[in-house]
């Protein structure tokens, strides 16, 4: 979900942006009028995050998927050793990646508890000629989630922060690399984002990396070596503000553990629905849990479709059912669904 106020602000300047005579739509990217809100929106993320000058914004296409495969082939040489700790079907994604340009390793493998928890990176096994070492921040469709940062000795640390950037408080100091497609927290699909410290980005990478996939080309090109997703820039803008009229980051924390509280307190007190996720690492920001067959899993989808609630069915290689209960998503959206899984616990 995107704040309502969000998006009625949108509507309000989609034909007309200030007196520029026209939709932000219709702009080039290097006009005066564009160029400015594409600096505001960078300054704005830059206060929100309390992003340090030595690290570097990066506004690219191509998702998060996409640094999947550019975090290897810039961060490391071509069959240097990687690290990659493998908490769900993302990490799973971004290891498999990795394959193609590093030689990389499980550092932790979770696939065997079925993902359900986050398991602890042990500094020793991490060798020490290590490109990087990878992490998936929020486990989207596991519903778990990173509390702390590990320890990594110097090794730099990348994050896949896609389903947790901008809801929960993440010190960029502790990172390298974070990176995050923009259609869970910061705004609509087509735009990721990258935030990395500038020392990592290196000219001398391999001659075969294309230029659009180069963070030092792109970033010399201040996100413009091409056109970039120039609406949905300026509709995390709108985000940016929002968040920033309710309280910043903080207050986003705040709220999505209440909101997550909500539900998980039902879940812990149910005999019906089961939590997928371990306590000690869940998520708050995708609730998942399971009903004890198909049949019923079906049934709850039913009811909450009758009573305007769609998207809650789990990811499709996982089942069962996840709320992601995003920044957008009202806490009123929240205690609709607690509502329902307690009229449907009575009735089943
Ligand atoms: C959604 C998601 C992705 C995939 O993002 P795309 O922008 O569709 O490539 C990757 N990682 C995580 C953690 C996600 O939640």
């Amino acid at each position: 979900m995107l704040p309502i106020s969000v998006l009625e602000k949108a509507q309000s300047e989609l034909c007309c942006y200030g007196d520029s005579g026209c939709s932000v739509m219709e702009m080039s990217h290097r006009s005066r009028s564009y160029k400015n809100i594409f600096d505001q929106t960078e300054e704005k993320l830059r206060r929100i995050m309390d992003i340090p000058d030595d690290y570097s914004v990066l506004f690219l296409q191509g998702g998060a998927t996409t640094q999947f495969s550019m975090v290897p082939m810039n961060l490391a040489y071509r069959g240097q050793k990687s690290a990659y700790a493998v908490t769900g079907t993302f990490a799973k994604k971004a290891y498999a990646e990795a394959l193609r340009w590093t030689d990389a390793y499980k550092i932790t493998d979770g696939a065997d508890g079925n993902f359900s928890s986050i398991p602890e990176i042990i500094e020793d096994n991490l060798e020490d000629d290590l490109a990087y070492l990878h992490i998936t921040g929020n486990n989207t469709t596991c519903g778990t989630m990173y509390h702390t940062v590990p320890k990594h000795k110097n090794i730099p640390l990348v994050a896949d922060w896609s389903s947790g950037i901008l809801g929960k408080k993440i010190d960029v100091k502790d990172y390298d690399l974070i990176y995050a497609g923009a259609q869970k927290n910061i705004g609509i699909a087509g735009l990721t984002v990258v935030i990395v410290k500038r020392s990592l980005i290196r000219d001398d990478i391999d001659g075969i990396v294309p230029s659009i996939m180069r963070y030092a080309d792109l970033d010399k090109a201040g996100s413009m070596l091409n056109t970039p997703p120039t609406y949905a820039i300026y509709l995390s803008g709108l985000v940016f503000d929002w968040i920033e009229e309710n309280g910043g980051i903080n207050a986003m924390e705040e709220m999505n553990i209440k909101k997550s509280n909500i539900l998980y307190d039902i879940i812990d007190s149910s005999s019906l629905y089961k939590g997928t996720a371990d306590k000690k690492d869940r998520s708050i920001m995708n609730i998942t849990f399971t009903l004890p067959n198909e049949e019923l899993t079906t049934k709850f989808l039913e009811m909450a479709e009758e009573r305007n609630m769609v998207n809650l069915k789990g990811y499709r290689s996982i089942g069962g059912i996840r709320a992601s209960i995003y920044n957008g998503m009202p806490i009123e959206g929240v205690c609709c669904l607690a509502q329902l899984m307690e009229d449907f616990e009575k009735e089943n």
